[in-house]
């Protein structure tokens, strides 16, 4: 799997020649590292400043794609006039471009009811922060000793499966992160063609994500002829065609885009 910069000729003129771009990325693991609370995470000033220089260019339109909630995307990266597509792309809001799935905004309720139980369930459980997104829920445990971590899966799974068994709900899994999330069929690379139907000025779609749930919008960015890169070790399972070490080394792609 190429390294982006090692190949950042033929990169570059892919992007030259395409006359607007969409640019996307996932944001935690991907602009920022991973942080032990998912509340301390902080976008660089020097990367929130390469975003809005991108932002001004006219060439790109950029977006940001993540499993936050809308509020808390819009407040950690801060920046207007760019696209945030959050709840893993079950709220998008941008320029032009207001959408909820329906049957998820639908759940609010039932995922309000759903936090409540695992607040009992695992609230209590060292380590672990749990989190109500509005639309989708999420369970921390980044911050439990090794030892408990299968006892926080199996409890996690325990609470749910009656929940998830009754059809209305689905869960994930991230990076030290569980999910609870509305069994709609919808997920970040649907939410990147969505994107992408709203744009079809912009013939050149890139993305970058560093875990599971960005695999999705992998597969959507390669079906459309874009470039798909994952953020993460080399011989890590994606289907990706194109790698960057860290959040660092996407920082380094952005400024070169910005210099295009
Ligand atoms: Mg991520």
């Amino acid at each position: 799997m190429p390294h982006l910069l090692n190949i950042w000729p033929s990169v570059s003129a892919r992007l030259r020649d395409a006359q607007r771009v969409l640019l996307l990325s996932d944001f935690d693991g991907t602009l920022t590292p991973i942080v032990d609370r998912p509340e301390l995470a902080v976008l660089a000033p020097g990367v929130r400043q390469t975003l809005v220089e991108l932002t001004g260019h006219r060439k790109f339109i950029l977006g940001v794609v993540s499993g936050r909630s809308l509020h808390d995307l819009e407040d950690k990266v801060g920046i207007p006039g760019i696209i945030y597509a959050a709840n893993h792309g079950l709220e998008i809001s941008g320029p032009g471009l207001e959408f909820v799935h329906p049957e998820a905004d639908e759940m609010r309720g039932i995922q309000t009811e759903v936090f409540e139980i695992l607040k009992r369930e695992l609230g209590h459980l060292l380590g672990v922060v749990l989190e109500n997104k509005g639309l989708t829920l999420s369970v921390h445990y980044r911050l439990a000793p090794d030892a408990s971590v299968a006892r926080i899966q199996e409890r996690f799974a325990a609470t749910v499966s009656p929940l998830v068994a009754e059809g209305q709900l689905k869960t994930s899994e991230g990076k030290k992160v569980l999910e609870v999330r509305p069994n709609v069929d919808w997920d970040k690379g649907k939410a990147i063609a969505h994107i992408q139907g709203q744009h079809p000025q912009a013939k050149l779609t890139v993305f970058f994500g560093d875990d599971l749930t960005d695999e999705d919008g992998f597969a959507v960015v390669q079906e459309s002829g874009g470039l798909d890169v994952f953020v993460g070790p080399a011989r890590a399972p994606t289907k990706a065609l194109y790698r960057l070490d860290s959040p660092g080394e996407v920082a380094r792609a952005l400024a070169l885009m910005a210099g295009l």
